[in-house]
């Protein structure tokens, strides 16, 4: 087993603004990642496309974000999946079967439909699909004004004694996030990290679930 593994993710895209820029920092790196994405829009098919070309894994995190509706049920929310797998295929011939939950499965967001989680979480694995939290919060979403701040955030969580899964946003002008992003990686191989993609075998990194 490797030890001192980084996986960078990225949620939310793809788009045309941050997209390209984090895969030319990714190629010029060599590093790959995992794109958990939204229905994209059939402009940006290319996008993805070129995701799945330069190696990454592309990954769901469902045909919509909005959380007041994909939480009202486990079958809407298994529906949510679904339809962004089936879109996925048809437009880049892959079948993806890792996800990761808007919010994350340790969301309160969901709260309105007490429980949900907990059912949902229970039944993922039978439709045939892995889910992915992270135990690196990059910050990007949460109001870090500067990529000097977000650096020095995610060095400061990763960990020689277990995964990190880097928690980062691929939305648009997520400029904090992208003038950031080449000194993590510099940062993780100088000290012996190793960056991988997450794979439909990666050992799953969970939240407790508090729904
Ligand atoms: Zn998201």
């Amino acid at each position: 087993k490797i030890k001192h593994i980084i996986y960078l993710t990225f949620d939310d895209g793809p788009n045309r603004y941050t997209t390209p820029k984090v895969l030319n920092i990714l190629k010029r790196n060599q590093v790959k990642a995992t794109f958990f994405e939204l229905k994209p829009a059939k402009k940006d098919y290319d996008l993805t496309r070129r995701v799945v070309n330069e190696g990454h894994t592309l990954a769901m995190h469902g045909f919509q974000h909005k959380y007041d509706i994909i939480y009202r049920s486990v079958k809407i929310y298994k529906e949510n999946l679904d339809k962004l797998q089936e879109r996925l295929f048809k437009m880049v011939g892959v079948w993806c079967t890792v996800s990761r939950f808007p919010g994350g499965s340790s969301n309160m967001v969901s709260k309105y439909n007490p429980g949900v989680m907990t059912r949902i979480t229970k039944r993922i694995h039978s439709w045939g699909y892995h889910y992915f939290d992270w135990n690196v919060a990059s910050g990007d979403s949460d109001g870090i004004k500067t990529s000097d701040a977000l650096y020095r955030n995610v060095v400061k969580q990763l960990s020689w004694e277990h995964d990190n899964v880097v928690l980062m946003h691929d939305y648009t002008h997520n400029d904090v996030m992208l003038g950031a992003l080449e000194r993590i990686i510099k940062y993780g191989k100088k000290k012996g990290y190793t960056f991988l993609p997450i794979t439909a075998s990666t050992e799953e990194v969970h939240h407790s679930v508090n729904n």
